[in-house]
């Protein structure tokens, strides 16, 4: 429980509308899954605060395709999205329609409004986030031109360029794998007259902002925070950037330590989300996987809304020898060598007994001198690794360029498979 003495604005004791969550609950108890799960109390706070958080394979066992214990009634108003295919497990996801109602807020901090006409280049694949920008779009009265990623493939650019002239396209919508390829290709008269870019899906980290701004000079830059289980979760006002979030309405933000107590003031712990909108497939303290923190600084703009902050997946870390290596250290030591955030996998095997780990990157042949400016980078960063290496004990890390639009890509999502583990018998 929360230490009543130490002060917290951005605990969710105090802005959470504790009777919708009595209600959401009460309902859930018609599914087996929750009906186990929901500790016997009475004090609606005390429940949730209760409830063993939900992992992402929680959700691919009890709900469809799984046992789908975790569904609390046939699904029926809502869309049935498919998800997780980057890692090579699909599973289905419901999204009621109820679910949508706050998305065009995700606009809020571009102002997108009327007067602007957005090209929705979310990948025709990842349905989810294709459909629930539509309808956050539609609900700002913008111009709304859908697109799909695959309008950015070389073989369709010189049409989607044409598209966006005379659509007079001004403002882009997509996950970074979209939004930086089309920085490479739109051209330059249409990058200049994009005032607006909106990102979402991926962790939008320095480097990738950095790296749209360059692209698209004349823009402003917002996202959101969501994931394809949970929909939307964090938006950004007009003050708030870079990774830092206000929980949409009828979203419930906590920070749990491991040990899953809450944390109230700004040290890291992972962030579990909770839909008061949610019906078919109920997200109670759901933990998509990243880590996170309040940000106690605030919004000036907001003071009264919390403000959380987004650190980065945490159960993105390779085993290589006896060293765990952070999947972001590769695209961190990429950005040093090459000025840019190409897509990229990384792939581990195994060879004469030894782990060896090679970064495969979409970019054009890379000189020597930037190869080992990547291993350089990347021991520094991981520096265990590089004992190891030194030691003999795992495969130096090495460094393939590839071209552009050849590596391997989910058949649902459009984007490029971060990491393949033959060790474990991934496919390739
Ligand atoms: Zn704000």
């Amino acid at each position: 429980m929360l230490d009543a003495s130490v002060p917290n604005p951005w605990h969710f004791h105090q802005y959470v509308d504790v009777e919708r969550l009595a209600d959401l609950l009460d309902y859930v108890r018609a599914a087996p899954f929750w009906l186990a799960r929901l500790p016997r109390v009475t004090d609606t706070l005390d429940t949730l605060e209760k409830i063993t958080p939900v992992t992402s394979d929680d959700l691919r066992t009890h709900g469809c395709p799984g046992t789908d214990t975790m569904l609390t009634r046939a699904p029926t108003a809502c869309f049935v999205f498919a998800s997780g295919g980057t890692r090579g497990r699909p599973k289905l996801t419901y999204r009621d329609f109820d679910d949508f109602k706050h998305y065009g807020r995700y606009f809020d901090g571009l102002k997108i409004g009327p007067g602007d006409v957005v090209a929705n280049l979310f990948s025709a694949g990842i349905w989810g986030g294709f459909t629930a920008h539509n309808i956050g779009l539609s609900q700002r009265r913008c111009t709304i031109v859908p697109l799909g990623s695959a309008s950015l493939a070389p073989q369709a650019i010189e049409e989607t360029i044409t598209i966006m002239k005379l659509a007079k396209v001004n403002a882009l919508a997509g996950s970074p794998s979209a939004i930086i390829p089309a920085g490479q290709r739109l051209s330059t008269d249409v990058a200049i007259g994009v005032t607006k870019v909106y990102c979402t899906g991926e962790l939008i980290t320095a480097a990738v902002e950095t790296s749209i701004l360059r692209q698209f000079s004349h823009a402003i830059l917002r996202s959101t925070y969501a994931t394809s289980e949970a929909g939307g979760i964090g938006v950004q006002c007009a003050t708030l950037e870079g990774a830092r979030y206000h929980p949409l309405p009828d979203v419930l933000i906590e920070i749990l330590d491991g040990q899953g107590h809450q944390i109230s003031d700004n040290t890291p712990g992972l962030i579990t989300v909770t839909k008061l909108t949610k019906r078919t497939l109920p997200i109670i303290r759901y933990q998509p996987g990243d880590e996170g923190r309040w940000d106690t600084g605030g919004c000036p703009e907001h003071p009264d809304i919390p403000v959380f902050r987004i650190l980065g997946r945490s159960d993105q870390m390779i085993a290589c020898g006896s060293a765990l290596v952070a999947l972001s250290s590769f695209g961190l030591a990429l950005q040093h060598a090459l000025g840019d955030v190409a897509p990229h996998t990384i792939v581990a095997e195994q060879i004469d007994g030894l782990d060896r780990i090679r970064c495969e990157v979409e970019h054009v042949a890379a000189p020597a001198s930037l190869i080992k400016s990547f291993q350089t980078e990347l021991y520094r960063r991981e520096p265990e690794l590089a004992r190891l290496v030194n030691a003999e004990r795992c495969w130096p890390i090495s460094l393939a360029t590839v071209a552009p639009g050849t590596l391997q890509r989910s058949l649902i999502s459009g984007k490029v498979r971060e990491f393949i583990d033959l060790r474990r018998g991934d496919r390739t």
